[in-house]
């Protein structure tokens, strides 16, 4: 939104083409869901950065700091972590000593990077919401699919009113969930400011996630628990939604603060 032309036809059309893999930094080791705890910093003469920060990165080919600022080269990737789930994209902690970046590369005003984040945030819990609605969707389909091929005592799994019920409940608040980002994103669409919606979309996606993997994975038994089926895999991917991007208590002081019930430092 606030790059220039050159950037974007250098940086975003690469990595919209799939040519680039891209990542953006913001926790730091000190640093998590409190922003601005950030300590690294940009020096506009010397061009130089040093920080530490643990991020998606490993394997990408250009980075973007909280700054604002995109660079490639002078970056020290110092330990693959392995991880719970989403081990498809790489976390990795990384260094930055001496790096220098050319002035044209600087990503909108000197000294915006908080405030143009704090503003991608939205756009980016509402993407977030977006990517787990086929995942859930999917996942209560198969178990669907499953429990009614499966049977134990005689009769198929999901007839046990326990099953049947609880599946069409977590469907229900999946649609409920979608509802809402429907809203909040017609909202951001003409103008307005979505932030406590967004906030809440998040919320509410992080733990229905949360609720959907692990209910459904109990309907699949010993299955459920095996490498062998996606809903192992969702059940360990999606845990991310509660934390990354934001975690669950975030979001909570989000709506707190726009309810006015956050108690004041
Ligand atoms: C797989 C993965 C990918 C990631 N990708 C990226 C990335 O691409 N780029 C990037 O910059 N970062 C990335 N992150 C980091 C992620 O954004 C942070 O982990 C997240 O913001 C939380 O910060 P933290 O881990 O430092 O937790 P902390 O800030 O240390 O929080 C610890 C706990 O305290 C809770 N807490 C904080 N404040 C309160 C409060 N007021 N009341 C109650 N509880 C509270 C938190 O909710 C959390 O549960 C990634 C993390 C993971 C796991």
């Amino acid at each position: 939104r606030f790059g220039s032309h050159e950037l974007k036809k250098q940086f975003l059309v690469p990595t919209i083409a799939g040519d680039f893999v891209a990542c953006l930094g913001i926790s730091e080791a000190g640093a998590g869901s409190d922003v601005s705890l950030l300590s690294w910093n940009v020096h506009s003469h010397l061009q130089t950065f040093l920080s530490e920060n643990i991020v998606h990165v490993h394997g990408a080919s250009i980075f973007c700091e909280l700054s604002h600022t995109l660079f490639s080269s002078g970056i020290h990737v110092a330990k693959k972590i392995d991880k719970l789930g989403m081990r498809s994209s790489d976390t990795a902690q990384i260094f930055f000593e001496d790096v220098r970046v050319p002035c044209k590369n600087l990503i909108g005003e000197e000294g915006k990077g908080f405030t143009y984040q704090m503003l991608q945030f939205q756009e980016e819990r509402l993407w977030g919401v977006a990517t787990v609605l086929t995942p859930m969707e999917t996942i209560i389909g198969e178990t669907v699919d499953y429990t009614r091929q499966r049977k134990v005592f005689g009769q198929p799994v999901l007839h046990n009113q326990t099953v049947h019920f609880r599946l069409a409940e977590l469907a229900t608040e999946v649609e409920l969930l979608r509802s809402l980002l429907h809203r909040a994103v017609a909202l951001y669409v003409e103008g307005n400011d979505v932030t406590k919606f967004a906030s809440m979309a998040k919320l509410k996606a992080g733990r229905l996630t949360r609720e959907v993997t692990d209910s459904c994975l109990q309907f699949w038994g010993g299955m459920g628990f095996t490498s062998e089926v996606l809903v192992s895999r969702f059940y360990r991917d999606l845990r991310l939604m509660s934390i990354g991007g934001g975690t669950d208590e975030t979001m909570l002081s989000i709506i707190c603060k726009y309810m006015d019930i956050l108690p004041r430092k």
